[in-house]
């Protein structure tokens, strides 16, 4: 019995924070007494250079044969790096959004987390942090009006928004299940004053939570709902929305956080398969030099322990022993207060570790 993990590292700091992760997820396994097979694909700028494409057919079929992907990151230096050019199909970011798609992927959970260790990052007063933040952000990512029907002609452009009732039941049961597995709270986000489509998804996430007596449900339209993510964090658990406003309330969410090198995200597929991959790009400025904080990516494959692999309690594990190493002080040079003494890349995975 074990796990197949397809191990995309991708370009820049991708390979730094991957390695650092298959250390703790191998901690991890010999605790809970699996193991993890890791089968390793090109992803992006090093896929191009290698290959000649962002996501090569073995890449794609590597992910399809494995319980779930971990991925780094991709991408050059913003604005000059080798694999810029006129035609975006061949650009590094295409691999991303290539193995997206190939797998089906259309929901996407952002957790926002400020531990109290870290909670001076946060841009918030820290009267409105308190103790800390635990927010999860569910947005559905394949459907609305990104890929609602469009045109364009010199007079008029439109794009269309549409959901059809299976589009938001899934993404409702994702919301829910994960609730279950937190405070049992969902807010639904929406623009039901206005929109149609917002009505609908309104009654479908009602038709939904009947299914979920224990779980609290709220709806919220987008307007207020920005404001109340900065206003008063504490109110919300799980946060699900469509694919447009839950676009811009994940990067509000992950900004009051305050540290980059320490968002995680997952996007699932229905069944078990989901891709797990830190919320930061590939940081050019900083690959191959142990400086880059790996525990976004440590969180990642916390959380594919527990949506791909069914493994909660080794994701328990992870996320405390993360929590304790920064009650214990370690810090990566991007968190760390000034004149705080820093570890590195290697460091802390190793710290980690020692936590589990
Ligand atoms: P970035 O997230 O790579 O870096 C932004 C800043 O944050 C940099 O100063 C970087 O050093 C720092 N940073 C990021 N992650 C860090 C970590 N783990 N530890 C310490 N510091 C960290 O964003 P960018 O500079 O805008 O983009 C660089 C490349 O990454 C671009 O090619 C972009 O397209 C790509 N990108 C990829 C993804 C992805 O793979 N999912 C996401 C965003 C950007």
């Amino acid at each position: 019995m074990g796990y197949s993990i397809a191990v995309l590292k991708g370009d820049g700091i991708g390979p730094d924070v991957v390695d650092c992760t298959i250390g703790v997820l191998n901690k991890v396994a010999a605790e809970h007494g699996t193991v993890f097979e890791y089968n390793e694909g090109l992803i992006g700028g090093i896929a191009i250079d290698e290959t000649g494409v962002p996501l090569p057919g073995d890449t794609i079929e590597i992910c399809k044969k494995s319980d779930a992907v971990l991925l780094g990151a991709v991408g050059g230096a913003v604005g000059g790096s080798r694999w810029d050019n006129p035609d975006g199909s061949l650009r590094p970011e295409a691999g991303l959004l290539g193995i997206r798609k190939e797998l089906g992927l259309f929901a996407n959970l952002r957790p926002a987390v400020i531990y109290p260790a870290l909670k001076d990052a946060s841009p918030l007063r820290s009267g409105i942090v308190g103790d800390g933040i635990d927010i999860l952000v569910v947005r559905e990512l394949t459907g609305g009006i990104y890929f609602g029907e469009k045109f364009t002609c010199d007079d008029y452009a439109y794009d269309t928004m549409k959901y059809s009732a299976m589009e938001v039941e899934r993404i409702a049961r994702v919301a829910f299940e994960a609730a279950m597995k937190r405070n049992k709270k969902v807010t639904s986000v929406d623009k039901a004053n206005v929109l149609d489509v917002s009505r609908f998804w309104r009654k479908i996430i009602i038709d939904v939570s009947r299914e979920y007596p224990e779980v609290e449900l709220l709806h919220m339209y987008v307007d207020n709902a920005a404001m109340q993510l900065i206003k008063d964090p504490h109110q919300f658990d799980v946060i699900v929305t469509g694919n447009m406003f839950g676009d811009i309330l994940s990067d509000e969410a992950a900004m009051i956080t305050g540290s980059i090198g320490m968002l995680a995200s997952a996007s699932l597929a229905e069944g078990t398969m989901g891709l797990f991959e830190p919320v930061h790009g590939s940081a050019p400025d900083i690959a191959g030099k142990d400086i880059a904080n790996p525990i976004a990516t440590i969180l990642s494959s916390a959380m594919m322990l527990r949506y791909s692999l069914g493994m909660p309690a080794a994701a328990d594990d992870i996320e405390k022993a993360v929590a304790r190493v920064l009650e214990e002080g370690y810090r990566t040079a991007d968190i760390a207060k000034k004149g705080e003494r820093t570890v590195g890349t290697v460091q802390m995975g190793e710290a980690i570790k020692k936590f589990l």
